[in-house]
């Protein structure tokens, strides 16, 4: 479904991925783990077309999407919940949640996919008229993830939904991701709980410094020496 080949990105002079190759096929949950500052985020910045390349190819669905607009990603289908929610404060849990399906021109379905967020996330549906600013920050996590949810997207792109949130929460965000992909929708998570992501993830890429160093089963990098020692804390 989507393949990244030899991707580098640079930030003025700093080099953040250098050649990075990485592949999610459909249906997959994939997980992208590693630590502060490895290049989690530019990666998917860059496949949603935040970013510019400076050398590769990402495919997605048998069309070269690097380099392009974002806009255009967004309609063929991928759709990015960034690190940090970035809701819009001053605007209500669905004026947030209807942000996410500007692109579309299918009223019922709109409709459809809202509905199904309220059922998915019963939290936003309680505070629909509420403005986001004043949501908790597991309620902004459910937001952000609602709206990207919007855009009806095949492959969802989340950054580090976990990202101070309490372990309780954390549990029900990452059941929720579960539901999310048995319900059809694949998922590129990158996260710093590589214990949360592995124990969800069908396979794993390990990226340290903007390079991968280690790939393979979610079961076999969670009982890899090198990752419990790096990312498990064992
Ligand atoms: P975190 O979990 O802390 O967000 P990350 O793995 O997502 O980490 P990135 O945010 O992708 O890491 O950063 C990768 C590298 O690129 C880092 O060295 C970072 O300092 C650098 N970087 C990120 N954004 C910029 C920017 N806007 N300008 C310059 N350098 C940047």
């Amino acid at each position: 479904m989507l393949t990244v080949e030899n991707l580098n990105v640079h930030y003025g002079a700093i080099h953040a991925l250098k050649g990075i190759s990485l592949h999610v096929e459909q249906g997959e949950i994939v997980t992208l783990i590693g630590a502060n500052g490895a290049g989690k985020s530019t990666l998917l910045k860059t496949v949603s077309g935040l970013l510019k390349p400076s050398g590769g190819k990402i495919v997605f669905e048998n069309q070269s999407i690097g380099g392009k607009a974002a806009q255009s990603i967004v309609k063929a289908g991928l759709s990015h919940c960034p690190e940090g929610r970035r809701v819009f404060a001053n605007m209500t849990v669905e004026e947030n949640l209807m942000l996410g399906a500007y692109l579309r021109k299918d009223r019922q379905g709109i409709k459809d996919d809202l509905d199904d967020v309220y059922k998915r996330f019963g939290r936003l549906l309680e505070r629909k008229n509420q403005q986001a600013g004043t949501l908790s920050g597991g309620e902004q996590q459910m937001l952000a993830m609602g709206r990207a949810l919007m855009a009806r997207p095949k492959l969802l792109l989340l950054d580090e939904p976990s990202m101070g949130l309490a372990p309780l929460l954390v549990k029900e965000i990452f059941n929720i991701v579960q539901e999310i992909n048995k319900t059809g929708t694949t998922v590129l998570l990158v996260e710093q709980n590589a214990h949360m992501a592995l124990s969800i993830a069908h396979r794993a890429y390990v990226i340290e410094t903007g390079q991968i160093v280690l790939s393979g089963s979610a079961s076999e990098l969670a009982d890899s020496e090198e990752v419990q020692k790096a990312y498990l804390g064992g």
